[in-house]
């Protein structure tokens, strides 16, 4: 086949302990999936079926990058997350079988320009602009899952400049992990490739330009950026 330019490199993130990188074929995430975070948003943490938003899969920047901070907002946040990385594929899988599609999890930091997502609320549009711009999928090396095992559970936490900001457990999800494949899968066929994050836990908030950002979670290691 022939292309009038080059075609765009593969989206990738890198993998824990090999040289080899997870290609990234699409980026969901989760909206309102810790009780705490659904509070400070000023929603009702009641269990309503969870929604989903995306991210463009060259939106994705690795552990140490360096972010410039964003056009058009004068609140950028952090929202550290657990990201399932899909290795099956699958449509309308049940959540007993969920966990054969992951094949790794990875630290994410799901950046959103907090003021336009806000806005963008409030008026009933889109998110994208407050979710979906350049570089705002920090995502770790993906760490496969038959090292790690099913994370269930673990501490998931997030500092700025050494200040500890973001303080969970993943066994807090509203949602958990088979439930959020399942349902996703219902509406998406998965595919090899793809990027689930899974929702921040309380304690987000703004990032200026020369932060450093540190998240992490347990087994997983950290995930750090840089605000430039
Ligand atoms: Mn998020």
């Amino acid at each position: 086949m022939h292309f009038v330019f080059p075609p765009h490199p593969t989206p990738s993130v890198a993998v824990r302990g090999e040289s080899a990188r997870f290609p990234v074929r699409r980026i969901f995430c989760v909206g309102r999936n810790y009780a705490d975070h659904a509070r400070e948003m000023g929603q009702d943490p009641t269990r309503e079926a969870p929604f989903f938003f995306t991210k463009p899969a060259d939106a994705v920047v690795d552990d140490g990058a360096v972010v410039p901070y964003p056009p058009l907002t004068g609140n950028l946040h952090h929202e550290a997350e657990l990201v399932l990385a899909i290795g099956r594929p699958g449509f309308e899988v049940p959540p007993a079988q969920a966990w054969d599609l992951i094949w790794g999890y990875a630290i994410g930091n799901d950046l959103t320009r907090r003021d336009l997502q806000s806005e963008a609320r409030v008026k009933g549009r889109p998110w994208d602009w407050g979710k979906s711009f350049d570089n705002s999928a920090v995502c770790g090396p993906v760490s496969p899952a038959a090292q790690v095992g099913r994370m269930t559970a673990g501490y998931i936490r997030l500092s700025v400049n050494g200040t500890l900001r973001q303080v969970a457990d993943l066994s807090e999800l509203i949602w958990s992990i088979p439930d959020i494949i399942s349902i996703l899968s219902g509406a998406v066929r998965l595919q090899p490739g793809d990027l689930v994050y899974t929702g921040t836990p309380a304690g987000v908030g703004p990032l200026v330009a020369g932060d450093v950002c540190v998240a992490e979670i347990e087994r997983l290691g950290s995930l750090t950026t840089h605000i430039g």
